[in-house]
C-alpha cells in the first residue's frame, strides 16, 4: 500500500473518486461541498500574501527590491537537477557518507532520459565492445532490466532501450534508499555568493522564494543555470532542438495492405512495450535558452508530428496506428558549458591520452572509438568555488559535446562530481583542492571504472 495510506483510506479515496467519476459519466454534476465525495477546507478566509516585495515600475524600468528570503534547508551536498547526471551525482555524494539534498523543477527525476523521452542509451562501449560505464549508472540499467523496464542489448551496434514510466519509478526508489532529501517542483533561479564561494541556492515554487544553504553545489541542471547564475565563465552555443514523441500499435500495421509501398518516415524504433515505438527528432539549430525560441518550437514540433501522424494513418495498412505521446519537454541538447580548469578534448581522445585526475572514462555512440578519459578538472570552473559541474554541460570543446552529452557519459560525470563533492565536505576543503587520489579511490569503491 502506498506511503502513509492505510487500506480504509485507499478504498475511501477510491471510492470518492469513483462515485464523483460516475456521477459525471451520467451527465450530472457533482453535488456541492461534502456530496461530491471530494475533500477540501478552508485554510485562511481573508489571506493576503506577507513579505512580498513586488518589483516595481520606476521611470520606466522595473527594478526588484532586496528583500531576506526564507531558509527552507540546509545540506552538505545540494544538487541541482534530477536528470541522469543529478541523480548519480545524489546517490553517489550520499553513499560517500555526507547530507545530500536534490532539488528538480519539474515533478519527477529522469530529466531528458524521462521526461524528453530519450529512450535510447547510447555510449556505454568503447572499441572492441568493453563497458565503460560502471557504478551508479550500470546498476540502474541492471535494475531496469531486472524490472522488465529496458530492452538491454549491450553488443556493439545494439543499444539498451529503457520505459520513462519505469526510469521514472526506478529514481524514486533509489534516491529513497539513498535517504536523499527531495524536492520537486522547485526551478534553481540564483546562486547564493558570498564573493567567488557559493554557499547554496535560491529556489522558486509554488511555496515561494526560498534558499538553501549547502558546503557544495553540484550543478546538474544542462543548462548549466547554477553556475551562471555564481558567475563561472562558460561558453554558450547553439545545438539542435528536437521533440522526441512516442508512435503507439505499430504491432497493429496490416503488413499484407503495406506490402511494396514505401513505408513512412519518423516511426522510430522498438521500446519496451510492444507496439509502441520512440521516434527521435533533430529539429533546427537554435538557442536553447531563448524563450521566445523554445516556446515557438514547443509548439511548431507538437503541430508537425500531430499532422505527419495524421498522414501516417492514410498509408494503407498504417490506419491503426497514433501518436501515443509528445515528449513533456523539448528536447535541448547543449546550450552553456562550463570553460573549466581541464577541457574534455577530441584530440585527447584520439591521442588515447590519460590523466592522473581521471574520474571516468567515456564511451561512443556504437563503439567507434577508444576508451577517452575525463579529467576531475572539466567539472571544476575556473574561479568558483564550492560548485562542480555534471552531465551534458560540463566543460568540452564543441566537437566532443555529442560524446559528452550521451547518457551513460552524463552517468559518470554526475557520478564523479557527487563523490567529489562529498569529499570535499568530509575533508572540509574546497572541491578544486581536493586529494583526487581520495575520490578516484570512493568512485571505485562504488563501482566506477576508471581506465
Ligand atoms: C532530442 C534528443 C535526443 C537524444 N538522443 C540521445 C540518445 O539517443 N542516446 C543518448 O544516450 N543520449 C541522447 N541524447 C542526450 C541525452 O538525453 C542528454 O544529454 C542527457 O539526458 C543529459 O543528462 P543531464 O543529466 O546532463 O541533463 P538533463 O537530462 O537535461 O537533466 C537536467 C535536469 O535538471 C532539471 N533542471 C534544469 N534546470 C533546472 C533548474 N534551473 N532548477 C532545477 N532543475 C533544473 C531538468 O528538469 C532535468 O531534470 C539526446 C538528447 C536530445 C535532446
Amino acid at each position: 500500500m502506498a506511503d502513509g495510506v492505510n487500506r480504509r483510506d485507499w478504498f475511501r479515496v477510491m471510492g470518492a473518486a469513483g462515485l464523483a467519476a460516475g456521477l459525471d459519466a451520467l451527465g450530472k454534476s457533482a453535488a456541492a461541498g461534502q456530496e461530491s465525495g471530494f475533500q477540501s477546507s478552508i485554510i485562511a478566509r481573508h489571506e493576503v500574501q506577507a513579505n512580498r516585495a513586488n518589483a516595481m515600475l520606476v521611470d520606466g524600468h522595473v527594478v526588484q527590491p532586496r528583500r531576506e528570503l526564507p531558509i527552507l534547508h540546509q545540506t552538505d551536498v545540494l544538487v541541482v537537477g534530477g536528470g541522469p547526471a543529478g541523480i548519480c551525482a545524489a546517490i553517489g555524494a550520499r553513499r560517500a557518507g555526507v547530507d545530500v539534498t536534490i532539488v528538480e523543477r519539474y515533478g519527477h527525476f529522469g530529466g531528458l532520459w524521462s521526461g524528453g523521452l530519450v529512450l535510447l542509451v547510447l555510449g556505454h562501449i568503447v572499441k572492441g565492445g568493453k563497458q565503460v560505464c560502471q557504478g551508479i549508472g550500470e546498476e540502474m540499467l541492471r535494475r531496469l532490466d531486472k524490472m522488465d523496464g529496458a530492452i538491454i542489448n549491450r553488443q556493439p551496434g545494439k543499444n539498451p532501450t529503457v520505459d520513462a514510466e519505469a526510469v521514472k519509478y526506478l529514481m524514486i526508489e533509489m534516491i529513497e534508499e539513498a535517504r536523499v532529501k527531495v524536492f520537486l517542483h522547485c526551478w534553481g533561479v540564483d546562486a547564493i555568493v558570498d564573493g567567488p564561494t557559493v554557499r547554496g541556492a535560491v529556489f522558486e515554487s509554488k511555496s515561494g522564494r526560498q534558499a538553501i544553504l549547502a558546503q557544495v553545489v553540484v550543478d546538474a541542471t544542462g543548462d548549466g543555470d547554477l553556475f551562471a547564475a555564481a558567475g563561472a565563465e562558460y561558453e554558450r552555443r547553439t545545438h539542435n532542438v528536437g521533440l522526441v514523441s512516442r508512435v503507439g500499435h505499430l504491432d497493429r500495421v496490416d503488413r499484407r495492405r503495406a506490402q511494396g509501398r514505401p513505408k513512412p518516415r519518423y516511426l522510430g524504433s522498438p521500446t519496451p512495450i510492444p507496439g509502441v515505438h520512440w521516434a527521435n527528432m533533430r529539429g533546427p539549430e537554435v538557442d536553447g535558452l531563448d524563450v521566445e525560441v523554445l516556446t515557438r518550437l514547443e509548439m511548431s514540433h507538437r503541430k508537425f508530428l500531430w499532422r505527419n501522424m495524421q498522414k501516417i494513418r492514410k498509408t494503407p495498412g498504417y490506419e491503426n496506428v497514433y501518436l501515443l505521446e509528445t515528449a513533456p519537454q523539448l528536447g535541448v541538447r547543449i546550450t552553456r558549458v562550463l570553460n573549466g580548469l581541464a577541457r574534455v578534448t577530441l584530440a585527447d581522445l584520439k591521442a588515447g591520452r590519460r590523466f592522473p585526475d581521471v574520474i571516468g572514462v567515456g564511451g561512443s555512440t556504437n563503439g567507434q572509438h577508444g576508451e577517452w578519459q575525463i579529467p576531475y578538472g572539466a567539472l571544476v570552473p575556473l574561479k568558483v568555488d564550492n560548485l562542480l559541474a555534471a552531465g551534458r554541460c560540463i566543460s568540452a570543446e564543441m566537437r566532443m559535446a555529442d560524446l559528452v552529452r550521451l547518457i551513460p557519459n552524463c552517468f559518470v560525470t554526475g557520478h564523479a562530481a557527487g563523490v567529489a563533492a562529498a569529499v570535499s565536505v568530509l575533508d572540509g576543503c574546497r572541491p578544486r583542492d581536493v586529494e583526487v587520489s581520495k575520490v578516484q579511490r570512493v568512485l571505485k569503491e562504488q563501482g566506477a571504472y576508471l581506465g
